[in-house]
């Protein structure tokens, strides 16, 4: 649902389809007016035309639970939050396994690492590192689209012996269209095919300047299968890290997104969270989307029961009422009364929009605004 085609895009902004496949041929992307390209390509697309983009808000009652600005003498330090993102078969899924290995090798308590959608590692530093286990463009568009800012950094992964592909260009106008800065993780230096500086020249097309072409973008390169590089990989992450002074205030009530959800057979619905913001406790009482709840359990990435979670940390929330969607903000707030309350008039205005916009998407709303 996050795509347009060229042709209904440069309708909408009423320029020339021409003119709109030729700015597109400029980014690299060779499409025609039939096909399709995404929202976070259309975005920087329509700034390219000097028009406005305006992402839809949301609800009043997303004001009345919006925090208030933390004061800078309450902000304490907190981990990066990691996504890693690249082209199909480029190494996404083996470079998260593998780090997460390493780490759990480099002695690490929990063993065998129980799957939250996300977890945490620490450098040889001492540095803490969260990691979303969900690579993929969509999850990440999906949580943007949402309101949900859940990457401060992205490690752009490209195959040493593939180079830059369309979804590696897709992952670098999403990060510049995020404004999340980048690393690039060139993959698959074991093969004998391996060709690293093919990638960086090719990145200089995408007016991606890595360090060794004299660019200030970190560049390393790696290899999932025999794990060469993964710790100069997770220094250049703490590096990024430091230069971004990510802070956040572990003294408040719990604000964070849901990574995914699910309902489970013997738990209930459950739902992965990041915290963002704040402290959420065991007993906490939250709205989550249309959803609410009281916190019975959290249970960390190593699948181990805990009493609370702070600021960038992921943990396994039980105790909704329903199941939140990937993207849904979790807010802690002092009722019951209160969650409920949110939470009703949230399900009866989305409600209420999907019959007033019937098949409409996200992004078609997005444009109509542009
Ligand atoms: P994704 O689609 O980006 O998540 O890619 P995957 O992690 O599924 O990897 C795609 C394929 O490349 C799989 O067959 C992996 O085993 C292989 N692969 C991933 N990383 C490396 C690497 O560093 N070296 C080699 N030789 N193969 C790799
Ligand atoms: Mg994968």
């Amino acid at each position: 649902p996050e795509a347009i085609t060229v042709g209904e895009l440069a309708n909408r902004m009423a320029e020339r389809t021409s003119d709109v496949v030729k700015e597109l041929m400029k980014m690299g992307m060779m499409v025609t007016q039939t096909e399709t390209i995404d929202a976070d390509t259309a975005e920087l697309l329509i700034e390219e035309f000097g028009h406005k983009v305006v992402r839809v808000s949301d609800s009043d009652v997303e004001q009345v639970i919006e925090q208030a600005e933390d004061k800078a003498s309450d902000l304490k330090p907190r981990a990066p939050i990691i996504t890693i993102m690249g082209h199909v078969d480029h190494g996404k899924t083996s470079l998260l396994d593998a780090i997460r290995k390493t780490r759990v090798v480099a002695g690490e308590a929990g063993g065998i690492t129980q799957h939250i959608g996300a977890y945490q590692v620490t450098t040889d530093n001492g540095s803490v590192l969260s990691f979303l286990d969900t690579p993929g463009h969509a999850a990440f568009t999906s949580m943007r689209s949402r309101g949900a800012h859940v990457t401060d950094i992205v490690v752009l992964v490209v195959a040493a012996d593939d180079a830059v592909m369309p979804q590696t260009i897709e992952a670098i106008n999403h990060a510049k269209a995020a404004k999340v800065p980048m690393i690039v993780a060139i993959n698959k230096m074991d093969k004998p095919s391996a060709n690293p500086d093919k990638v960086r020249t090719d990145l200089l097309q995408h007016e991606v300047i890595v360090e060794k072409m004299s660019g200030d973008v970190q560049d390393v390169e790696v290899s999932a299968a025999t794990g060469a590089g993964l710790d100069k990989l997770l220094e250049a992450i703490a590096l990024q890290a430091e230069i971004l002074e990510l802070k956040a205030n572990p003294d408040r009530a719990a604000m964070g997104a849901v990574i995914e959800a699910q309902l489970d057979v013997g738990r209930g619905p459950v739902a992965t969270v990041l915290v963002q913001n704040g402290t959420l406790r065991q007993g906490d009482i939250f709205v989550v989307g249309e959803q609410w709840g009281k916190v019975r359990a959290l249970i960390d990435d190593k699948g181990d029961r805990v009493k609370e979670a702070g600021p960038s940390v992921p943990v396994e929330v039980l105790g909704l009422n329903g199941t939140p969607e990937a993207g849904d903000v979790l807010n802690v707030v002092d009722t019951e009364a209160q969650a409920r309350e949110i939470a009703d008039y949230r399900m009866k205005a989305a409600k209420d929009k999907r019959a007033a916009i019937g098949a409409a998407t996200t992004l078609e709303q997005l444009m109509a605004n542009a």
